[in-house]
């Protein structure tokens, strides 16, 4: 039997199993042998039926006294009755709805253990649809796998054991060499996988899990330094540093920059002098300006004869950067131009022309927009503005076409190093970690749902100062039309303090022109306040906006409340955070607690991700990397660098993993379904 034996060679597997087992996308016995156990049961330490709380998971050792017969209830619902008593006499009813196979299993006089929620009552006990095993078995620790409706843990158990016990020596063979496995003292691949399913005792299932752990975040990271590498097979345009003075442009800046800036200019400046392409992320907090950084690598491009296109989410961002960065290049003589899709078919006209012009160095648009007028000439740089969703396979699509000017990305999203290391592997790094000088802190309060009143009256004081808000609305639940209960909430404002103030509302289902629109008014402060679902834009820079309250708070990450918080303390004035809290549990207390407590949008990521985990840190599949089946990266840190530096000496030795044949298939695999990743690779 080999990996690639079709899964109906095992036995008990017909058309019908096969089935179930492609659901879960399971067709070979390869598949079968690295669908892994999400946890185990361990059977050793049973206890009386009779303490067990209700309500609760609990493992029981009982005899069978007596089986009932099937009992039909209703059409298609059959119902099997078995009464256990325990070692202690203590008494309970186990029930199967539909399954005979598991009734059948059953014998009165023999012993089992018995695994599965009690339920019932205080005089009586009741397990429904419990796992068991007979209790003469000698391994009590026992796998529990994701399953579909169909298929239970005793078959896949049962073909598992098969696979394991019939398995030829090459399903073995390891991937790692010897030399990496002792380096990092990982078990072999072969008691890895005899362990994960069936382990001895808890420490082998963790020796286990940490090989296939490893593993898993080698082919990570070999997928994503070989993207990075991928991209140094082309030529850049190369620039040179005595052609530009910086110092004529940081000088004209009505800051002096903060050294993180002035880090990251350098950085960018030197990468651009190389002969390969750029690939650079800026990673910078809210308000660490991160423009100034893309206006000096823009302002060096031009020094060098080369043109910059900056691509900003939205139009909103596009046209605001188009105002910064013409006030910060265009006395230096570095033109700049806008392209929107707002603008009329003359207009467009207008500015390609303006785009052929010799002093125009700049263009500043949507995506799509400058993507689509590549007739501007002598391309050397493209910065993304914003990307904070921007997927591997994104990126490594614009890399596999082959274009080469410098890239650089900037993104406001905060995550901890160690993340971005392997999150952007493809990408070097520079961090803004140091806000300009002199900054606000921004006030932050957390209130239960009781003080919105008084929040209310604030924002109004705030508004009759002449500032600005905004107001964040209740998330909604599920089914619930986003538009509706957006609209019955400005409705509801009515009823308020701030009945006549001029409320604008911003929400997910409205086109890009309309909330452009809407944050053109509010920006041009014909509006006071802006009542938003989470799509306020990220990166939208209104001076005026003092106060931002965000109803639910205690339901979004507290990266995503920092980006919120982010749209005010941009300007002079102090600024002001409100989080209402819908319900308060301990848990959620703790997280608004740290918001009022920092303003650093690393510490809280750091924080945020301990509290949640990587799946719903990243939004689950929204972080565009390939899907982990073992390994949690926010759990697993040390293993990843340790990972990582595997990953180094592997390329190191052989950068296109030729040496390593089965590390390659293995890394292919885990990039198969990201396409335009793999194809980098
Ligand atoms: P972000 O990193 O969020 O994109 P911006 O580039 O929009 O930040 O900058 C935020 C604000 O800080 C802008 O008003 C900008 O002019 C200002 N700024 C940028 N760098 C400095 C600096 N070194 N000193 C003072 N103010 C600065
Ligand atoms: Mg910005």
């Amino acid at each position: 039997m080999t990996r690639n034996t079709p899964i109906t060679a095992l036995r008990g597997v017909g058309e019908k199993r096969a089935e179930l087992y492609k659901k879960i996308g399971i067709n070979t016995v390869g598949d079968l042998l690295f669908h892994f156990p999400r946890r185990y049961i361990d059977y050793s330490q049973p206890v009386p039926i009779d303490t067990a709380p209700l309500g609760e998971h609990a493992v029981v050792k009982a005899m069978v006294i007596k089986k009932n017969g099937a009992a039909r209830i209703r059409q298609g619902l059959v119902l099997y009755k078995i009464f256990a008593e325990d070692e202690s006499g203590g008494r309970f009813t186990i029930v199967f709805y539909n399954n005979r196979f598991a009734s059948d299993a059953l014998h009165e006089g023999e012993e089992y253990y018995f695994s599965g929620k009690v339920s019932g009552n205080l005089t009586r006990r009741e397990m429904n649809s419990p796992t068991v095993i007979k209790a003469s078995e000698k391994d009590l620790l026992r796998p529990v796998y994701p399953l579909t409706e169909g298929l239970t843990t005793a078959m896949v158990t049962a073909n598992i054991s098969e696979i394991l016990n019939r398995a030829e020596d090459d399903v073995f063979t390891d991937t790692l060499p010897d030399r990496i496995r002792l380096e990092y003292s990982l078990s072999t691949l072969e008691y890895a996988l005899r362990n994960i399913h069936f382990p001895k005792d808890e420490y082998s299932a963790d020796t286990a899990k940490k090989r296939l752990a490893f593993d898993e975040l080698l082919s990570l990271q070999l997928g994503m330094m070989m993207i990075k590498n991928h991209n140094r097979t082309e030529k850049g345009c190369r620039m040179d540093i005595r052609k530009a003075d910086m110092d004529r442009l940081y000088s004209s800046l009505p800051f002096e920059l903060t050294n993180a800036q002035k880090r990251a200019a350098a950085d960018i400046i030197k990468d651009m002098c190389g002969i390969y392409p750029m690939n650079r992320l800026v990673q910078g907090d809210v308000g660490s300006g991160k423009t100034a950084v893309a206006a000096a690598a823009a302002y060096f491009a031009a020094a060098n004869g080369y043109r910059t296109a900056l691509m900003a989410p939205t139009e909103i961002l596009a046209s605001q950067h188009y105002k910064t960065l013409s006030e910060m290049l265009g006395p230096l003589g570095v033109g700049v131009c806008l392209i929107t899709g707002s603008m009329t078919k003359k207009q467009r006209a207008a500015a390609a022309e303006r785009l052929t012009q010799d002093d125009c160095f700049v263009a500043v648009g949507t995506h799509a927009l400058i993507s689509e007028s590549t007739v501007f000439s002598n391309l050397g740089l493209v910065i993304t503005d914003e990307q904070h969703r921007f997927g591997v396979d994104q990126r490594a699509a614009l890399a596999v076409k082959g274009d080469s000017p410098h890239r650089l990305v900037m993104s406001a999203t905060p995550i901890p190093r160690t993340l971005a290391l392997i999150f952007y592997g493809d990408l070097d790094i520079s961090i803004l970690n140091e806000l300009p000088k002199g900054r606000q802190r921004i006030e932050t309060f957390a209130v239960t749902s009781k003080l919105r009143e008084r929040a209310l009256g604030f924002v109004k004081k705030q508004l009759d100062e002449g500032r600005q808000g905004y107001i964040v609305c209740p998330m909604i639940e599920e089914g619930d039309s986003e538009i509706a209960s957006a609209k019955s909430y400005v409705e509801g404002l009515k009823k308020t303090v701030l009945a006549d103030k001029r409320t604008g509302l911003l929400h997910g289902k409205m086109t890009a022109a309309e909330k452009d629109r809407i944050m053109t008014s509010f920006k041009d402060h014909e509006l006071d306040l802006l009542v938003a679902t989470t799509v306020v834009e990220v990166g939208v820079d209104v001076p005026n906006a003092t106060v931002i309250v965000i109803e639910n708070a205690d339901r979004f990450g507290l990266s995503q409340l920092h980006q919120l918080r982010g749209r005010v303390g941009r300007g002079k004035f102090q600024s002001y955070c409100v989080l209402i809290a819908g319900s308060v549990t301990e848990e959620s207390r703790k997280r608004l607690e740290i918001m009022t407590k920092t303003s650093d949008g690393f510490e809280i990521s750091e924080f945020d991700l301990k509290m949640r985990g990587a799946g719903d840190f990243f939004g689950s599949r929204q972080h565009g990397l390939p899907d982990l089946k073992i390994a949690d990266i926010a759990a697993d840190r040390e293993l990843l660098a340790a990972s990582r530096r595997a990953a180094a000496e592997l390329l190191g030795e052989s950068p296109d993993l030729s040496g390593f044949p089965l590390l390659r298939a293995e890394t292919e695999e885990l990039f198969s379904r990201c396409s335009n990743a793999a194809e980098a690779l």
